[in-house]
């Protein structure tokens, strides 16, 4: 008789993510919500070339590389508090309007998914709906957005009363 046998090939388990390494909705490695630290691990681990030691990793990241969660991150609230800084201080019905379906499909498109999806949640929580009836009101929104994103990472909370000198006027010496 005939000897029956499993011929798949033995399964190797995957290597385990390193901290930071997010996967996305497509199952595959995301990298606008992975840090840069976590994501360049992860592909020295997947080409089978060792991790460098930090003494000689590249500690800039290549800046023609596509965004990492924290390049994206601060690329996209510098557009955000530029847009508060640049609101009009009384702004018309219809721009109070499309600045809320603004914010709304922004955090809709908004490249990391986990981000977007807490972000989603924190505006339904009360009070945190978009605040858009005039330049400061907006500008201190966007700063407690930022900042319950600041929080969930374990920073420091910015300052909301100083979020104009940061974003329009600059810092009183
Ligand atoms: P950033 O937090 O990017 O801040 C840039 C500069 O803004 C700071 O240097 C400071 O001068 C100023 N600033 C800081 N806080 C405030 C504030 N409250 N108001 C005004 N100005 C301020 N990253 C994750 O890892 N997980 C997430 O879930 C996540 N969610 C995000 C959701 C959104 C909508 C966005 C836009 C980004 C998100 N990020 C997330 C990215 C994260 O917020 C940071 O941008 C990233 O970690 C880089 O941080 P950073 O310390 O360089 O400074």
């Amino acid at each position: 008789p005939v000897e029956q046998r499993d011929e798949s090939p033995e399964q190797t388990p995957p290597a385990p993510l390193p901290k930071g390494m997010v996967i996305g909705p497509d199952g595959k490695p995301c990298r606008s919500c992975s840090s840069g630290a976590a994501f360049k691990s992860w592909s020295a681990t997947m080409k089978g070339s060792p991790v460098p030691p930090k003494s000689q990793a590249t500690l800039v990241p290549a800046s023609d590389c596509p965004p990492d969660v924290e390049e994206l991150g601060r690329s996209s609230w510098t557009l955000l508090h530029s847009i508060t800084a640049t609101y009009p201080v009384q702004p018309t019905p219809q721009l109070q309007n499309e600045t809320k379906s603004f914010i709304s499909i922004f955090a809709k498109l908004y490249p990391c998914w986990h981000c977007a999806s807490d972000f989603q949640a924190w505006m339904k929580e009360d009070g945190n709906a978009p605040r858009v009836s005039n330049r400061d009101e907006f500008g201190r929104w966007m700063c407690e957005a930022h900042n319950a994103v600041n929080v969930k990472l374990g920073k420091k909370e910015f300052d909301c009363g100083k979020w104009e000198e940061r974003w329009r006027t600059g810092w009183k010496d």
